[in-house]
Formats: C-alpha cells, sequence, structure tokens
C-alpha cells in the first residue's frame, strides 16, 4: 500500500520526505513523488520504480527548498495505482494547471468520471489517467473563485465519494498543509514536533522525528501550521483532538492508534480491500486482469467445475466463493475442507480446476489437497497472503490476497480479502472463458466488476458505528451461547460470525441457515410484496430473513 509523507518546519525537506517514504516501502508501490515549494512555485518531481530513482532525480536539484522564513515545506507519495497504469505522468504529486497547488491520495474516488466531466467542460486539462487529479482541479476552481486554501480544500474533499487520505500543499500559502481523511482506506495521522510539523499515512514515517501524534478520525481536515492545528469535521464544526505519545517499542509503534491488533486489522479491511484490487480492474471497463492466474487455452474452454479447499475461516470464504462463482461465472463450484477432501477420493479430474484457499500458504491439509488434485490430473490453482509459500509454488497459478500481515489470533482482512479474490475471479472467468464471448454473462461481469470501487468505502462505513457495537458487546457479553443465523451468501457469514465469537471469547456459538431455524418466527407485513400477491390476501413475511411467507 502507498504512503504519504509531509512535512513543514526548518529542516531541509527533501530527506525527511525521502526517509519518511523508505520506512513505508514495505506497504508496496510502483512510482514515487514529490512536491515542494520553492521560490514561490510549487516544483514536483515523480520517477516510475523505486525510491532510488526519485531521489537521484532530487539529487541534481538545488538542496534547499528554504523560504524568507527558513521554514520548508513539501509533501511526498509513494503510488500504488489503482486508476491508470504505473507511469510518470501518474504518478502523485498532481499539480493544478497554475502550477499553484499540489496534491497527493491514497484511496479511490467513486465519482471522479463525474468530476472529471464537469472540470473538462469548463476547460481544464488532464495530465494523467487517475482519479486523483480531480482534486488538485477542484481546489484550484475554488482558490480562483477567492476562497483560502482552507475553504478550497474543504469544498474539494466533500465532493468526493469513497474512502480516502488527501494531503494538499499551495505555493500562495506556503505556511500550511492541509490533510483529510475520508473512510478506512488510508490512515491520517499528524506529527508535532518542536518548531516543525509532520503529516503521514502510517506512523513509522516520523517516528523518527516525533512521537507526539494526532490520528485523524473519518471525515475529518486538519490545516496543520507551525503554531496552529485546527481539526474541523467535513460538515464544519472544530473538533479538539487528543495527543497520544507513541511509546518507543515497535509493537506500540506498529499498533498506532489502535487496542490492539485485532481491532486494527478489522479497520484495515477497507485498505487491504483496496490493495487487493488495485491493478487488477479497469475501472472505465470493468475489464479484469490476473496476472499470475495461467489460464491455459484448453482449461478456459473445458472449464467445468472448481473444487474449492481450504480451512477455518478460508473454507468459509470459499462458501461465499461459490456463490460468486457460480452467480457471476456460472461455473459449478464445490466447496470442501482439505481434511476431507484429500480423504474422500474426490471426482476430480482433468478440465476441473482444485482451487486452495490459505492465508499463510503452508496449511497442511490444504497443501495435500491441492496435490490430491493435481495427481488427478486437475488445474491447481491458489488464494494465498503470504507470497513465496508453498501453496504460490506448488499452483499453476494463484492470486495474492494483498492483506498485509495479520497478528490479532483471529483472521479478519484475510477473510474479506480472499472473498474479494474469488469475486474477481469470478469476473475474470465469465469475461474469458470463450463460451460466455457476447453473452450477457460476460457482459454482466463489466459491471459486477466496476462495483468493486464502491467496496472499500462500504467497508468504512459498517466499521463507522464502532462505539454502537461496543454497547451490544457490553449488553451480550455474559450469554451463555449464541446463535447467528443467516440465509444464502449470508449463511456461510454466520459460520465466519460464530467462529470469530469462539475463538475470541470461548463463549458457545453456532452458525445456522436462517430458514432451517426461524420458518416464521416474527410474522409480520411487507408492504412491497403486497402487490405481487393481490388477490391472494393479506401476505405476512417474517422479519428475521429467513424468507418464511403464509
Ligand atoms: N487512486 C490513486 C491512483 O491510482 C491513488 C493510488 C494509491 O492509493 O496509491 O493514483
Amino acid at each position: 500500500m502507498c504512503g504519504i509523507i509531509g512535512y513543514l518546519g526548518p529542516r531541509n525537506v527533501v530527506p525527511v520526505i525521502l526517509s519518511g517514504l523508505r520506512r513505508l516501502e514495505y506497504r508496496g508501490y510502483d512510482s514515487a513523488g514529490i512536491a515542494l515549494v520553492r521560490e514561490g512555485r510549487i516544483q514536483a518531481e515523480r520517477a516510475v520504480g523505486r525510491l532510488d530513482n526519485l531521489a537521484a532525480r532530487m539529487n541534481s536539484q538545488p538542496d534547499s527548498a528554504q523560504q524568507a522564513n527558513g521554514i520548508q515545506i513539501g509533501v511526498g507519495h509513494t503510488r500504488w495505482a489503482t486508476h491508470g497504469p504505473p507511469s510518470e505522468r501518474n504518478a502523485h504529486p498532481h499539480v493544478s494547471m497554475d502550477g499553484n497547488v499540489a496534491v497527493v491520495h491514497n484511496g479511490i474516488i467513486e465519482n471522479f468520471l463525474e468530476l472529471k466531466r464537469d472540470l473538462q467542460a469548463e476547460g481544464v486539462v488532464f495530465n494523467s489517467d487517475t482519479d486523483t487529479e480531480v482534486i488538485v482541479h477542484l481546489v484550484d476552481r475554488y482558490l480562483h473563485a477567492g476562497m483560502t486554501l482552507e475553504q478550497a480544500s474543504h469544498h474539494a474533499v466533500k465532493q468526493l465519494r469513497g474512502s480516502q487520505a488527501v494531503v494538499i500543499i499551495c505555493a500562495s500559502e506556503p505556511d500550511k498543509l492541509v490533510a483529510a481523511r475520508i473512510g478506512n482506506a488510508g490512515g491520517i495521522s499528524i506529527g508535532i514536533g518542536d518548531d516543525e510539523m509532520f503529516v503521514a499515512s502510517d506512523i513509522p514515517g516520523i517516528l523518527d522525528y516525533t512521537r507526539r501524534i494526532i490520528f485523524l478520525d473519518s471525515h475529518e481536515v486538519a490545516v496543520v501550521q507551525l503554531n496552529d492545528l485546527r481539526v474541523r469535521k467535513l460538515d464544519g464544526g472544530l473538533v479538539s483532538k487528543q495527543t497520544h505519545t507513541i511509546a518507543w517499542d515497535p509493537v506500540a509503534a506498529e499498533k498506532g492508534e489502535y487496542r490492539h491488533f485485532m481491532q486494527k486489522e478489522i479497520h484495515e479491511q477497507g485498505r487491504a480491500i483496496t490493495d487487493t484490487i488495485r491493478g487488477r480492474v479497469d475501472f472505465h471497463t470493468g475489464q479484469v486482469s490476473l496476472e499470475n492466474l495461467e489460464l491455459t487455452p484448453d482449461l478456459a474452454l473445458g472449464l467445468s467445475r472448481i473444487y474449492t479447499t481450504s480451512c477455518g475461516t478460508s473454507a468459509h470464504s470459499g462458501l461465499v466463493g461459490k456463490f460468486l462463482l457460480e452467480t457471476i461465472a456460472r461455473v459449478p463450484t464445490e466447496v470442501d475442507y482439505g481434511s476431507e477432501f484429500r480423504y474422500r477420493d474426490p471426482l476430480v479430474g482433468p478440465g476441473m480446476v482444485v482451487l486452495g484457499i490459505t492465508q499463510s500458504g503452508e496449511t497442511a491439509d490444504t497443501l495435500a489437497a491441492l496435490q490430491e488434485g493435481r495427481d488427478k490430473g486437475a488445474h491447481v490453482w491458489s488464494i494465498v497472503n503470504a507470497i513465496g509459500s508453498q501453496a504460490e509454488r506448488i499452483s499453476d497459478g494463484f492470486i495474492s490476497m494483498r492483506a498485509g500481515p495479520e497478528i490479532g489470533v483471529a483472521s479478519t482482512k484475510a477473510f474479506t480479502t480472499s472473498i474479494v479474490d474469488q469475486y474477481l475471479l469470478a469476473c475474470y472467468l465469465a469475461q474469458h472463458l470463450p463460451r460466455y464471448k457476447g453473452t450477457q454473462v460476460a457482459e454482466h461481469s463489466h459491471q459486477f466488476a466496476s462495483e468493486l470501487a464502491r467496496l472499500p468505502n462500504m467497508v468504512s462505513q459498517v466499521l463507522e458505528p464502532e462505539p454502537l457495537y461496543d454497547e451490544l458487546a457490553n449488553l451480550f457479553h455474559d450469554r451463555e451461547h449464541f446463535l447467528y443465523l443467516g440465509r444464502g451468501i449470508n449463511y456461510p457469514l454466520a459460520l465466519e460470525g460464530a467462529l470469530k465469537l469462539k475463538e475470541i471469547s470461548y463463549i458457545h456459538a453456532e452458525g445456522y441457515p436462517a430458514g432451517a431455524v426461524c420458518r416464521g418466527a416474527r410474522w409480520g407485513l411487507r408492504e412491497d410484496d403486497l402487490p405481487d400477491r393481490a388477490g391472494k390476501g393479506t401476505q405476512r413475511y417474517c422479519h428475521c430473513n429467513c424468507h418464511s411467507w403464509r
């Protein structure tokens, strides 16, 4: 995942930003860039590939970007493309047409096409294929209308749909950075130094300089100045923020604003999903590419069945995937525990795929099931989080989860990202199996794939009412038994919910198909269905989602 570092203070800005970006390199990126204010103008430099390429370019420039008051300001970014291929022109920062504003951004702007069309109609010329570029032109539009940078940034950010982190600098107001966070696809932390300020997507990028950190919550915008830090909600009101002092030990530093790793990883889902889909979906056309899948022409012609084998959480993910593969790609899919599959002489053979889902890529039963499939002549694919693991190595093709490390005991973000991988796989098959050419199956898959742009933000919205979830936990923590009910695609989610509760609390919990348990415990009217059943008298429906009616 990409990174952002911003700096305002007396140090030489370029090394501060480069060293911060280097600390975030482990998150992955394809290009990088820096913008700073020098001699009253924005100067931006961008380069594809390693940070060393960017550093080499910066070396050929004058050393200092000191302003008259001795202060320097700049922002840097490592990009991992979601919109537009990795290239110099698509790398961040993006700069306004008049060279006055620079923007870096993490995340996906769901409505960028609409915004881009409006801006182009006003005469704006776009220089990249990214969604990000709309932000800089929106800010510029409002600055030209006479607003301050703070007002213009508010107006611009308010129009973006989706989850994002944005940092903006402006040559005509070179004493401040503006940073905004919406949702969970990218965090924003503000580091308070002695007479200097930092902004970062992840705190390891600035912990060398300061341990005093303020975390922005979703829908907050900060104006960061040397002697002033103002944070507002996007809808206007000032917010007072707590300053956290981060301990020196690496575990505390890694946990950042969260109480424990599982909470952190739950909140990282929006970001992990963004990572999972980046570079794999063309959001203009809905075309999916899975570069490591190895769908051979023979297999594409003859694929008759998929056997998903996995264990625990991955098995529940496979059950959700069965719905996706059968609904979107119309390929019959069976799901089995690795331990069952390998011992039951499965009817698997050529023209079929055995798909292993394993976070670690080392789950013994799943590996044995893959081997069983291979021995019987099936094609072997895997969905793995740990790159280079055995599952990946013994497979003909693989899809990576890109969830990042899971330290919490119970798997969370690997569950959601492996479901997203199966969604991508379903769209990919619908688009690449010759039998679907020119059919509705292929056509619909483009729409399905494009809709993935909305997913990271939807996940953020589900996580936002966290205090409500705390209240529910307080209300129910002393109960002895829990039943999780779900129907259709929600049944495997019920199984996974029950597993999570058991793993974390040791309270007895079971997942059940809703229809098998309820059969009409909560009869009530559902107005929207009445017209369909006209003539049959008043229909009553069960409100528990078991779909019973009478
Ligand atoms: N959507 C933006 C792009 O493709 C940001 C990517 C990122 O998060 O690095 O440029």
